[in-house]
C-alpha cells in the first residue's frame, strides 16, 4: 500500500463503527479525498484533535488498491484556526467554505490554488474579519478557481463579449447560465435573473482577479453587498445541486 504524505484540511468527518471516523480532506498534493481514521473517537486517540473540522494538518495516508477510502496513519496539527470552533458565526462561514469545496471539487484532482484559498479563507475568518463578507469573497474566489467561474466578460448563454454591451447592459445574472447574460439572451431564455449594478459587477470582477492573501481588503456594503450575496447564493445552490446550510444561520433563526 503506497504511503501518501500531504498537508490537508479537514472538510468534514462522520462517525464510523465503534470508535472510528471517516474524514473528508482537501489536500494540497492530491485534492479531495476520504480516509478512515481507526480509533479516532477514543479518548486517547493518537490523532488528538488533528482531525477536527477546519484544522490543517500534515497527513499520512495509505492508499488502498481499488478503494477510494484511504487509511489515515498519522495526522500532525499544523494550524488550528481555533476561533472557527468557538464562534458560531465564524463556524458557519468556515462550514460554508468547506461545504462549497466538498460540493464542487472532484475527488483526487489536485488544485493547490484551491487549497491555498481555503487556508487563507479560514485564516481571514480566524483573524476576525467580518464573517459574512469574508465568506462571500472566498466563495467568489473558490468558484473562480473551478469550472464554475462566474462569467462576467462574456454572455454566459451565447458567449458574446459583454464589453460590447457597454452601458446598455442590463446586468442580469443567471445562476442557471452561470453568469451575466446579454440582452437578446435575456429575452430568449426564461431563467430567473438577478440584477447586478455596475458597482456590483466591478466588485465581482475585482474579487475574481485578486489573490487570496489580499482578498479581505475588499469592502462591500449596501446595494453591492446585497446584490452579490443574492447572486452568489443562487449560483452556489445551483452548482452544488442543493441548498447549502446558510452562512448566517443565526440571523435566520
Ligand atoms: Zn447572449
Amino acid at each position: 500500500m503506497p504511503l501518501l504524505k500531504t498537508p490537508a484540511i479537514t472538510l468534514k468527518s462522520r462517525k464510523w463503527g465503534e470508535a472510528d471516523r471517516i474524514v473528508t480532506f482537501y489536500t494540497l498534493r492530491f485534492g479531495k479525498l476520504r480516509g478512515v481514521a481507526r480509533g479516532a473517537r477514543r479518548i486517547k486517540s493518537r490523532f488528538g484533535s488533528a482531525l477536527e473540522p477546519f484544522v490543517q494538518c500534515d497527513l499520512n495516508l495509505f492508499e488502498k488498491p481499488n478503494d477510494t477510502l484511504h487509511r489515515v496513519s498519522q495526522a500532525d496539527i499544523k494550524e488550528t484556526f481555533p476561533a472557527l470552533r468557538e464562534d458560531l458565526a465564524l463556524m458557519a462561514g468556515a462550514a460554508r467554505m468547506a461545504n462549497l469545496v466538498t460540493a464542487i471539487t472532484p475527488d483526487a484532482d489536485p488544485a493547490p490554488k484551491i487549497f491555498d484559498t481555503l487556508v487563507q479563507g479560514f485564516r481571514s475568518l480566524n483573524e476576525g474579519h467580518e464573517p459574512a463578507l469574508t465568506t462571500l469573497l472566498f466563495q467568489i474566489k473558490l468558484l473562480g478557481l473551478t469550472g464554475f467561474r462566474p462569467q462576467t466578460d462574456h454572455c454566459a448563454a451565447c458567449g458574446k463579449d459583454t464589453q460590447t454591451l457597454g452601458a446598455g447592459s442590463t446586468g442580469r445574472f443567471s445562476a442557471l447560465a452561470g453568469g451575466l447574460v446579454c440582452d437578446p439572451c435575456v429575452h430568449r431564455r426564461s431563467d430567473r435573473y438577478l440584477f447586478l449594478s455596475p458597482g456590483s459587477l466591478a466588485f465581482l470582477q475585482q474579487a475574481l482577479r485578486m489573490t487570496p492573501e489580499v482578498l479581505n481588503r475588499l469592502k462591500a456594503s449596501g446595494q453591492v453587498r446585497s446584490e452579490l450575496e443574492l447572486a452568489i447564493e443562487a449560483y452556489v445552490t445551483c452548482v452544488a445541486g442543493k441548498r447549502l446550510p446558510p452562512v448566517d444561520f443565526l440571523a435566520s433563526c
